[in-house]
């Protein structure tokens, strides 16, 4: 773990003994296998795959599995260990996990993903379980494959199973609102932070980079807030407001509709569609004025480079890990709060415990009473880490590795 961890910063605050620390940051198992997979044309082709288990001492290990090439052991341990920290500062009962298969999913068909998942789960499914180890949609996994992991789990054991796994469609089991809740818990946290910082709703200006699940989600929650939405981008490209009135509902709904930013303005080389918006990079987009800046893409993309031209009042992380950590350091100094990912996007694995807990008490809750559940865990989460932050006088970050750091140590004596 690098040196600049917030764990290692918190273990000097909170005065952690050095096996203590050891064991915060070591996985308790590392799963890895492979996995031999029918493939259409009759052949067996093999995929590895991995299982981190990084620490159950508050609940059962909770975390996504990841499909991607470039999925390796380094990275589904780093996620797992992230994993633990982002329950635990929500106080949810679960510890943390990660999975992952070294796989470009594009390459296979929907038999071939469906044969690779039921392979998975037959490697692991006497580690994992309802109140063993719970898995969850991660990056080119989705409520289908989760489908495939309750079929296949519920079959190797001999009993339906649904709390083996989270993410699943509505109709085996799927919450209500987890479309929404890493979105809504970002709005949560946000409107906390913005009453604190003692700013309004009303015409705040937004600029959302990542137009995805969470980003246009995101997007569209702060419209209806009252917001004022001024910049948005995906991979290709950025687009700006020039109106100075924010993006209207429209535009919004064209964007998320058609999943590209770059289809709107139907933007040539030197002409564009749209007279209210501009097109820019994306690099160009995160150094606008404006008050608040949402990362919902990637990982490190405010860094060392670019931290200076950096003129938003406020940074809320619904990425994992989209602010590097020198640049928070600058950030902190420039006296630019950064709401951290452990807390911003922890709304989606809130919404997933909901789901693990009707699964388990067989009950189905109404949109409305997750959103307010939802709602209730994200304020609470937000209060304790501010408070821990101004008691330490340290940012948000280390705040929520405070919390994260007692709640799981408690759990682990
Ligand atoms: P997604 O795949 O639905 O969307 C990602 C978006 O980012 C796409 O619009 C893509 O075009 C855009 N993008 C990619 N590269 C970009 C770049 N260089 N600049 C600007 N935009 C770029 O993913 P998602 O589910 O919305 O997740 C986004 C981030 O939030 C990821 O880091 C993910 O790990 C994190 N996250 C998501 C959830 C969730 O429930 N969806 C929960 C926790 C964390």
């Amino acid at each position: 773990m690098a040196t600049e961890s917030p764990l290692y910063k918190v273990a000097e605050i909170l005065d952690l003994d050095k096996k203590t620390v050891k064991k915060l940051e070591t996985p308790e198992y590392i799963r890895e296998f492979d996995i031999p997979v029918k493939m259409d044309n009759g052949k067996t082709k093999t995929f590895h795959g991995y299982r981190v288990q990084h620490n159950s001492a508050r609940g059962p290990y909770k975390g996504g599995i990841r499909y991607h090439h470039e999925v390796n052991l380094q990275e589904v341990s780093n996620l797992a260990f992230w994993m633990a920290f982002k329950c635990a500062v929500v106080g949810i009962p679960f510890g943390g996990g990660k999975g992952g298969v070294v796989v470009n999913p594009k390459e296979l068909s929907e038999q071939e993903l469906e044969n690779l998942t039921r392979g998975y789960v037959q490697k692991i499914h006497k580690y994992i379980g309802p109140e063993k180890d719970v898995p969850a949609p991660d990056v080119y996994t989705n409520s289908q494959t989760m489908a495939w992991v309750y079929d296949e789990y519920s079959k190797l054991v001999g009993k339906d199973s649904p709390a083996v796994v989270t993410g699943k469609p509505l109709h085996l089991g799927g919450s209500k609102g987890r479309d929404i809740a890493t979105a809504q818990g970002g709005m949560f946290v946000l409107e906390e932070a913005l009453k604190k910082l003692k700013m309004k709703i009303k015409g705040t200006r937004v600029i959302v980079q990542g137009f995805g699940n969470a980003g246009a989600t995101f997007a569209h929650l702060a419209y209806h807030k009252g917001f004022k939405v001024i910049g948005v981008s995906d991979s290709k490209t950025a687009l700006v407001d020039i109106s100075g009135k924010g993006f209207d509902y429209h535009t919004l709904e064209e964007i998320k509709n058609t999943s590209k930013v770059v289809d709107i303005c139907k933007c040539g080389k030197t002409t564009c569609g749209c007279k209210d918006h501009k097109h820019m990079t994306n690099e160009k987009l995160l150094e606008q004025e404006t008050d608040i800046l949402v990362l919902a893409a990637l990982s490190d993309q405010v860094n060392s480079k670019n931290v200076k031209n950096i003129k938003a009042k406020l940074i809320l992380e619904l990425a994992n890990g989209p602010v590097s950590l020198e640049a928070d350091k600058i950030l902190f100094e420039k006296n630019i709060p950064v709401v951290p990912d452990i807390l911003a996007n922890a709304g989606g694995v809130t919404v997933s415990y909901f789901e693990w807990y009707q699964n388990m008490h067989k009950e189905k809750w109404s949109k409305s009473e997750v959103i307010t559940k939802l709602k209730k865990i994200m304020t609470r989460s937000f209060d304790s880490v501010y408070k821990n932050s101004k008691k330490y006088k340290v940012d948000l970050r280390t705040g929520a590795y405070i919390v994260a750091t007692e709640r799981i140590v408690k759990a682990m004596e």
